[in-house]
């Protein structure tokens, strides 16, 4: 199916709300790692989300560019052209962008999205993510309305972020007495100052103790009784349609129980970053060791053209990945869910 359009995007994080499962979030940073997210998702007969990274979309656009907003254009593009060909529906979401970055990246890709629209043409991205955790709250939350006002015109979702998600990501790491649990005081403000923008509809990334990249067990301490906190104080407030969509950072190395805890208190979405960095290298790694005098020239000898072509060891990588691709559907309960019908 082609991109999701935003009504088939809402209805996605609907289901997956009513229904007790999440979608994973699966950066990418090439046509070769989008293909792979694509390959597990119709694989596992699942709807899933794409997204793409500051640093990301950088690389994308090759490495003497660096043109943030024209590499993610070019692979959402891409996802656009090949996803039409699944039989799923995808999302293609951008990832954190903080404040100093926001004219860099996602304001020059919203306004992408207001040229195609005003041509009759469908968005490019379906939701961007504002990380405006290391402000205060209020900075924070003045930023995001504005953004938030802007994108409901244009039938974009907004992710924001409360409290700190640790660790490294992008380069951008988060200090080691950074607030990494978020409060119902704070989520209920999130409430109060979105609530008054009509027709917007947005995401939440409630941190309750992650952190970025992985960490051997013991590092992270998880308190997913927060996001229950959070979600019983909104809907003591504001009634059960103000229940958050949840999103979970930072979720590598997470137990299943901690996983499914998360999807209990409305996690919709879970961000898969560097479990799929790894499945992608993996088989890589083992190629080349493998084939050690063909893909060198070792001792005055030629190696060996079918090993050192590329796609023979990308290939591998794009497979593995999309294997651990459907390892996130099954552990996010969202296996045969996709609403797609052909
Ligand atoms: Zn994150």
């Amino acid at each position: 199916m082609p991109v999701a359009d935003y009504n088939t995007y809402c209805r996605m994080l609907d289901r997956a709300r009513e229904g007790n499962f999440a979608y994973p979030a699966i950066n990418v940073t090439s046509l070769t790692t989008a293909n792979a997210v694509l390959r597990g998702l119709a694989e596992s007969r699942s709807d899933g989300i794409i997204q793409l990274s500051t640093g990301g979309c950088a690389f994308a656009s090759g490495t003497t560019l660096k043109d943030m907003p024209m590499g993610a254009i070019s692979i959402a593009e891409h996802i656009h052209r090949v996803a039409a060909k699944y039989p799923i529906y995808v999302a293609l979401h951008t990832d954190h962008c903080q404040a100093d970055k926001l004219d860099k990246f996602v304001n020059p890709l919203i306004a992408e999205t207001e040229r195609r629209r005003a041509a009759g043409l469908p968005n490019l991205f379906n939701s961007h993510m504002f990380d405006g955790s290391s402000l205060p709250l209020d900075e924070n939350l003045d930023i995001a309305v504005k953004l938030l006002e802007r994108c409901a015109k244009n039938e974009i979702i907004l992710e924001i972020e409360t409290g700190v998600v640790g660790g490294e990501e992008d380069g951008v790491t988060a200090s080691a007495a950074a607030r990494l649990y978020t409060t119902p005081e704070d989520t209920l403000e999130v409430a109060r100052r979105f609530s008054a923008i009509k027709g917007a509809r947005y995401m939440l990334a409630a941190t309750f103790g992650n952190v970025h990249g992985v960490y051997k067990p013991g590092h992270v301490k998880l308190k997913p009784s927060i996001l229950r906190d959070c979600q019983e104080a909104v809907e003591k407030t504001y009634g059960k349609e103000a229940r958050f969509d949840l999103v979970f950072h930072g979720g590598s190395g997470s137990s299943i129980s901690e996983i499914h805890e998360a999807i209990g208190y409305g996690v919709i979405k879970m961000n898969i970053d560097t479990d799929t960095q790894y499945a992608f290298t993996r088989p890589v790694a083992d190629f080349i060791f493998k084939n050690y005098d063909g893909v060198l020239k070792v001792d005055g000898e030629v190696g060996n053209k079918k090993a050192y072509d590329p796609r023979a060891w990308l290939a591998l990588a794009e497979a593995s990945m999309a294997a651990r691709v459907k390892q996130a559907v099954s552990d996010l309960k969202g296996e045969n869910s996709t609403m797609f019908r052909g």
